[in-house]
């Protein structure tokens, strides 16, 4: 990440010693105006996908961005730590609908087992079935 001399400011810090100390307090997170990349400047929609991604100059990338609410595209180089973010938030994304899906096939076969169940002892499953 860039060391921009702008991301950091200085505190006074007044110990309970009554010795104060100089905090060097660096920003992390991106400056407020650079957007996050997964918001469609559009319609707000927080669901925008990379459709294409090539590396550009200078740790930068080149993202074809999507939004699937608004059928907004947008085709730009953004910084390292933008596109970091974005993977960040794609991650969450993910692992959100690998947990979803998980819940929903433990439901299937939670509802399986019972009608399995149901089955045996209404003597609907013969050796046959097998
Ligand atoms: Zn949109």
């Amino acid at each position: 990440m860039d060391q921009n001399p702008d991301s950091h400011s200085t505190r006074r810090v007044v110990l309970p010693s009554g010795r104060s100390i100089e905090v060097l307090l660096f920003e992390e997170t991106t400056e407020p105006t650079a957007r996050s990349l997964h918001v469609c400047p559009d319609c707000e929609s927080d669901l925008v996908q990379p459709v294409e991604w090539s590396e550009a100059p200078e740790q930068r990338w080149q993202l074809a961005l999507r939004c699937p609410n608004c059928d907004w595209i947008t085709d730009e180089v953004f910084e390292q730590a933008q596109v970091d973010q974005l993977e960040d938030r794609l991650d969450e994304g993910l692992s959100e609908m690998l947990r979803d899906l998980r819940r929903l096939t433990q439901a299937n076969m939670a509802e399986e087992i019972d009608r399995f169940a149901a089955a045996l002892q209404t003597n609907l499953v013969l050796p046959e079935d097998f």
